[in-house]
């Protein structure tokens, strides 16, 4: 079986190896088994169900948000004489129907939809007639409403088992936090799915915080010591964009502006010229970036703050391709956090607006954190890991360290008498011997861990539970009002059976220029 499997990967796609986990995810998925497949962006995800698609006997579907995207990869498949064809609301009546025949004539092997068309009631008939081999779900992370990219179009595929019961399921995502893994595979129903999680890290990346000060300024340095390399710099608007790359031209460096604003051509052109090294810096929206598959991208500039950890890591994760050493930068000012709390206030979903805000702040905890860079990201995405990587600002130039065991102790087991059932402020005011209606309400004032803290201030507490949900003692439940829960590395730490370095809160933040405007 696998020699045939290996067989068919260098004679259909050319491929002379497997991928982390492809080999077991497609055997899983020809057994007839569902999937959970978190792969990072680029990590081969398609091949997981592309396979397999060839060696069943009926159609796979295949489930997909992105138009673009969807016929990219129809047009290549057809290219390597695999019959595929997609359907979305791209296509004219008479394309649909042509689709739909073939279908009857079991003429396809993979078809890629749309969600909102998959269920329509004369589609989803259609498919039950010819009969499905595997649904593959892409981009499953859009099912949840945690997700940091909710379509409700996606919700609907919950009914697809009962359209279609016994047929196997395989859901892909490159993003997702273990709150929205978990609610995947619940929404779409997976049954005792086959689960392959792969390592998200970028090991040749190095991350980098600075605070800013003088924006501009502290760009220009950057830029200088990158002589003529390739790189992106993000920002959160289209007015910034095409503000930065005003400025950036001014000073003689060869930058183009990309938004969604420009058309189709200006894109394109923007984006051949970088990619073949005519323009070394593109400024640019989180317009910029799907598909673009340039190897040798040597830094990532993000000039503001990202909305969520998955735009940074998505946008970081576009340096360096090659394996060669890249970097990514990112300057934070901590007063986007309140610009982004009154912009959110103005929102209208509440629990749309919640979710959101609670990434952002996970965004920012990554911004202000004094543990390893990739540590916190790695645990943000549920990769339990616990050596710092040598390679991020923080590790090259470690902020001050004291032996932290007695107040992670504190931290945790107030976290644990409160029955891992509270967020981080009301957890530090206990601690703190607050006698906040709140507190005295819910007789945490009776607690033994009541008033421990109380010679520390709430910011300082802050900061420490921040670099114990950044060292993966603790986690913020996403799902449930960013409660804090323990994780079982806080055990060790708790019993004493092991002792804990934490940096010295940075509490003095520097001091404010005039104008922290460009
Ligand atoms: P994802 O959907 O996870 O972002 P893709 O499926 O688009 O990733 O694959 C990313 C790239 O890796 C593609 O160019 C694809 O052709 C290539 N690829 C996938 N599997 C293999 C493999 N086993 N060996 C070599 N290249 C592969
Ligand atoms: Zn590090």
């Amino acid at each position: 079986m696998p020699e045939q499997l290996l067989t068919a990967l260098k004679q259909i796609f050319g491929y002379s190896s497997w991928r982390d986990g492809q080999a077991e995810i497609i055997a899983a998925a020809l057994a007839g088994r569902d999937c959970f497949v978190l792969l990072p962006t680029g990590g081969g995800k398609s091949l997981c169900y592309q396979l397999p698609a060839l060696q069943l006997p009926k159609v796979t579907v295949v489930v997909s948000p992105l138009m673009s995207l969807m016929k990219d990869q129809v047009d290549t498949l057809q290219a390597n004489g695999i019959a595929a064809a997609y359907v979305n609301s791209s296509l004219s009546r008479e394309a649909v129907l042509e689709v739909l025949n073939q279908l009857r004539y079991d003429e396809l092997k993979l078809l890629y939809v749309a969600p909102e068309r998959l269920l329509q009631p004369q589609f989803i008939e259609r498919l039950q007639e010819v009969g499905v081999s595997l649904f593959a779900i892409d981009e499953a992370h859009c099912v949840s409403q945690w997700g940091h990219d909710f379509r409700p179009d996606y919700m609907a595929l919950a009914q697809l088992r009962q359209h279609f019961p016994g047929v196997p399921v395989m859901a892909l995502t490159a993003t997702a936090d273990p709150a929205t893994q978990q609610d995947i595979v619940q929404q779409l129903a997976l049954q005792q799915p086959f689960i392959h999680r792969g390592s998200f890290d970028r090991p040749n990346i190095r991350y980098t915080v600075q605070e800013k000060f003088r924006p501009l300024e502290q760009l220009l340095a950057y830029l200088k010591q990158q002589e003529n390399h390739s790189g992106i710099i993000y920002c959160s608007s289209r007015r910034k964009v095409d503000e930065l790359t005003a400025q950036l031209q001014e000073k003689g460096f060869k930058a183009a502006a990309y938004h969604a604003g420009h058309d189709a051509t200006h894109r394109q052109q923007v984006q051949d010229a970088f990619k073949r090294d005519d323009l070394a810096l593109i400024v640019a929206t989180v317009a910029f970036g799907m598909g673009v598959d340039k190897p040798n991208i040597r830094f990532v500039v993000h000039f503001e703050l990202p909305r969520t950890i998955e735009a940074y890591y998505q946008e970081t994760g576009r340096a360096g391709r090659d394996g060669v050493a890249a970097e990514a930068l990112l300057l934070f000012d901590p007063a986007d956090i309140g610009r982004m709390k009154r912009w959110l206030q103005t929102e209208e979903n509440n629990l749309r607006a919640e979710v959101t805000w609670q990434r952002f702040l996970s965004m920012a905890a990554f911004a202000e954190a004094q543990t390893c860079r990739r540590l916190v990201l790695l645990n943000y995405f549920g990769e339990a890991r616990q050596q710092p990587c040598g390679n991020c600002d923080i590790c090259l130039n470690p902020p001050q360290r004291f032996d932290g065991t007695e107040l992670a102790q504190k931290a945790l087991s107030c976290v644990y008498r409160v029955n891992q059932n509270f967020g981080l402020h009301h957890v530090i005011e206990v601690l703190r011997g607050s006698q906040s209606q709140k507190v005295l309400d819910l007789g945490h004032d009776k607690l033994s861990t009541w008033g421990l803290g109380k010679e520390l201030s709430h910011d300082y507490w802050l900061s420490i539970f921040r670099q114990l949900i950044h060292h993966g003692l603790l986690q913020q439940d996403i799902s449930h009002h960013s409660v804090l829960r323990l994780l079982p590395v806080a055990r060790p730490i708790l019993r004493g059976e092991q002792r804990l370095q934490l940096a010295v809160p940075r509490l003095q933040s520097a001091p404010k220029m005039a104008s922290s405007k460009l």
